[in-house]
């Protein structure tokens, strides 16, 4: 069997495992264990001090933050927050860790049991929350500097401390898409909390996959292989394509799999083996004598509980619900808090009737310019409240909805009320009767085939006519009025 034959048989002939481990930084402007800044961006080492650099004699006291937003996060993804979570060191040497060990959670995890829902085109699909443990970040090593440069490496130690949830799900994810719909949904509750912003390239979010093959139907999981260095969502998806791929080739050609840790390639595309996987027992885990076990806050469970606002998937069915959007629309719109909000704001202002429109522009044309520029909603040019105002300037007749889009795209150059664009570029809507009727007449009189094929009741070719219509009025003229003036001279 070719090997091309062989990779299009694999998705028939085995059945693709994965569980994710996702590690968020939690938004608290404090280290985990000491007082220093978790600022990104900083001058190297400046934010450190003996706690996070591991010096002799120093303490670690935890942040009640750190534990607030942990709460937050697992509330948000279901799970149970136990009463009594160990902080335990795991240990392991590497110049980016200078206490030697690593402080995190083992045996008891800060929350378990939990679930997220992912939406599939088949319906959506609940993946299972393994546990959410707290721990904290190592440093930075700068190896392409130092070695490019200085002939040794450097070590920031800015991160070092910094608090993390590590959010292990059950390996309940069937394929590449369905482990990136998780990614995208965990990091969109993850924002609606306020737990993390999630932001990969700023190294606020890094994710590991676990992956195995075996033939469907058959319940225990293969031998594992587990990707590290996916730094993008998109690397992610290479990354399992590639590893189904490989895995699946390697057993149909008799081998088999080695447990295993992996490195993603993203420039060639491929994953490369780094390392026999580790066990547990190789980082001789042990509870931190420095901290007592950490005792959850009933009351504060429930507060946060209480609090814990509509997540993105409630506020996707709800838009359908309340603006009559598409599921589509809908998911586009909420998958970001920040845009959410900025849409519910434009249609305060521009009134219910106009939230499909609202839908369309924020959607596609203002998402689409926002990402050209690569700018968040946050920093658009075109405020909700202006935009809900040139709904309503459509709604009116002031404008037709060619207008609108050419008003839409001089807000997002000058920033400008779209009133005051309308007035100063004459762009209002003509709806005076005599002055549509001798562009109707005109176009009539030229497009002899579009009036002989409407009048043999062929709908389409009345297109034809307002397109003639709207070119001579330079867009300007109002479309309702076009369609009446041309059936009454049929
Ligand atoms: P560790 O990576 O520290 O050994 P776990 O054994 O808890 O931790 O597993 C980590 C992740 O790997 C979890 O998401 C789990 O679902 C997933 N996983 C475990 N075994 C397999 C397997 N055979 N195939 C795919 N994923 C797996
Ligand atoms: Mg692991
Ligand atoms: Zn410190």
């Amino acid at each position: 069997m070719s090997s091309e034959r062989q990779a299009a048989d694999a998705a028939v002939d085995w059945e693709l495992v994965i569980g994710l481990e996702g590690h968020c930084q939690l938004k608290t402007r404090s280290k985990i264990f000491c007082g220093c800044a978790t600022s990104f961006g900083d001058a190297p080492n400046r934010n450190t001090c003996p706690v996070c650099l591991g010096l002799p004699g120093a303490l670690p006291v935890l942040n009640a933050h750190a534990v607030e937003l942990a709460t937050r996060a697992s509330l948000a993804l279901g799970c149970t927050v136990h009463n009594t979570s160990v902080f335990a060191r795991k240990n392991y040497f590497y110049p980016d860790l200078p206490k030697g060990y690593q402080i995190s959670q083992y045996e008891l995890p800060f929350s378990e049991n939990g679930f997220l829902e992912i939406a599939l085109p088949q319906g959506p699909r609940r993946i299972g929350i393994h546990r959410i443990h707290l721990e904290e970040d190592a440093g930075k090593l700068l190896h392409a500097i130092g070695s490019e440069v200085l002939g040794h490496s450097l070590a920031d130690y800015n991160r070092a401390g910094t608090p993390l949830i590590e959010i292990v799900s059950e390996a309940d994810l069937r394929s590449s898409e369905e482990a990136y719909q998780y990614l995208v949904t965990l990091k969109s509750i993850l924002q609606y909390v306020g737990v993390s912003n999630c932001d990969m390239e700023k190294g606020e979010m890094r994710c590991d996959a676990n992956v195995s093959i075996r033939p469907p139907g058959r319940a225990a999981l293969g031998t594992r292989a587990e990707i590290k260095n996916l730094n993008s969502f998109r690397n992610v998806k290479d990354a399992l394509d590639y590893e189904f791929r490989r895995q699946s080739e390697l057993v149909d050609g008799g081998g088999s799999v080695v447990q295993e840790t992996r490195l993603f390639d993203a420039e060639r595309g491929v994953t490369l083996s780094m390392r026999s996987k580790e066990e547990a027992h190789d980082y001789r885990y042990f509870p931190d004598p420095d901290l007592v076990p950490l005792r959850a806050d009933p009351d504060l469970v429930e507060r946060l509980k209480a609090e814990t606002p509509e997540l993105p998937a409630e506020r996707r069915t709800r838009f359908t619900r309340q603006y009559g959007l598409t599921d589509y629309d809908a998911m586009v719109l909420t998958a970001e808090r920040a845009l959410a909000d900025y849409y519910e704001s434009a249609v305060e202002a521009g009134g219910p009737n106009s939230a499909k429109t609202l839908a369309h522009w924020v959607g596609s044309d203002l998402l689409g310019r926002l990402n050209a520029a690569k700018i968040g909603i946050m920093d658009s040019p075109v405020s909700p409240r202006r935009l809900g105002e040139l709904a309503r300037l459509l709604e009116d007749g002031t404008l037709s909805s060619k207008l609108a889009k050419e008003v839409l795209a001089k807000m997002w150059e000058t920033g400008s009320a779209p009133k005051e664009l309308v007035e100063e570029l004459g762009m209002t809507q003509v709806t005076d009767e005599g002055r549509v009727a001798g562009w109707v007449e005109a176009a009539m009189a030229e497009n002899a085939q579009a009036v002989a094929d409407l009048k043999a009741g062929k709908e389409a070719a009345i297109g034809r006519l307002v397109g003639s219509v709207m070119k001579k009025s330079a867009g300007k003229a109002n479309p309702a009025l076009i369609q009446k003036l041309i059936r009454a001279r049929l």
